[in-house]
């Protein structure tokens, strides 16, 4: 079932989410209904919070990327392999380490349509968290994967990419950041806006 995209301004994406056990109610059916909402919205990952749940969950799956034609960033046949096959279910993740010199790249989110920004962040992140079995993984990831997780990983912690931004961008975007949480925006997928 695709579900409402919750947007800018809800309480929701601001919450620092909470650990899950194995019996958290429906949430094989949760996962399934976050995979179909994040493909018909063409995203690359979504988190809990963005579908209302104040959850540590997040799903990511690059393979848009690798399907992107005519875009300006070039990857290697090698990148876009990866890109293609990255897939997984992030429960109860923990950053535990960043490192590499910081990168800028043009950061959207699907609760914040219609605006992208260049965002700063370390390239390389190892992460532990378990799956949807709950299996422990001790995972290194790198460049535009990294980047996808820890968009993900920031909406689990109640932040937004807007909060990475210097502050004079910020207040630019305030106007269409407002619009965005009254609804007056056009989006092609089903959204719940908090001030509509
Ligand atoms: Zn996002």
């Amino acid at each position: 079932m695709v579900l409402p995209i919750v947007a800018y301004g809800d309480s929701v994406l601001r919450k620092v989410g909470v650990e899950i056990t194995k019996d958290y109610p429906d949430l094989k059916k949760i996962i399934a209904d976050m995979y179909e909402t994040m493909e018909v919205a063409s995203g690359v990952g979504i988190a809990a919070p963005q579908v209302g749940k104040a959850i540590r969950l997040f799903i990511v799956d690059t393979k848009p990327f690798a399907d992107r034609e005519g875009d300006d960033e070039e990857f290697t046949v090698e990148e876009k392999k990866e890109l293609a096959e990255f897939n997984r279910i992030f429960i109860n993740a923990k950053i535990v380490e960043e490192t590499g010199e910081e990168w800028p790249f043009n950061e959207g989110c699907l609760s914040i349509p219609k605006i992208r920004e260049d965002v700063i962040r370390k390239p390389k992140i190892r992460i532990k968290y378990v799956d949807e079995n709950f299996v422990l993984h001790d995972e290194v990831h790198e460049g535009l994967i990294a980047r996808v997780i820890q968009h993900e990983y920031d909406h689990i912690e109640g932040k937004l990419f807007t909060d990475k931004i210097s502050p004079l961008r910020r207040r630019l975007l305030q106007g269409r950041l407002n619009d965005i949480s009254k609804g007056k925006v056009k989006v092609t997928y089903k959204m719940r806006f908090p001030n509509k």
